[in-house]
């Protein structure tokens, strides 16, 4: 039995190390994928104020209308409101 006995632990044992080793494994293989140049772009996106109300928003959110950067509709109506 003595084989055997020997064949039970070496089986725990890679049991053991393969539950205790995976997250480990997962987080290195992880790390890679991460892309750390993603995020540079929104945070060199541009930041403009509205000509109507003078809030400073990104050009990504801000609606653009006439040339200029607006921080929603109320505001491209308003200053179209204006100028006629
Ligand atoms: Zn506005």
């Amino acid at each position: 039995m003595g084989f055997f006995r020997t064949l039970l632990i070496f089986f725990i044992f890679y049991c053991v190390f393969k539950f205790v080793l995976r997250p480990f494994l997962e987080a290195a293989q992880k790390k890679p994928a991460e892309k750390p140049n993603d995020q540079i772009p929104s945070l060199t996106d541009k930041i403009v104020p509205c000509p109507t109300c003078g809030t400073y928003n990104p050009t990504k959110q801000a609606l653009f209308a006439d040339g200029n950067y607006y921080c929603n509709l109320a505001c491209v109506a308003g200053k179209k409101q204006e100028t006629n």
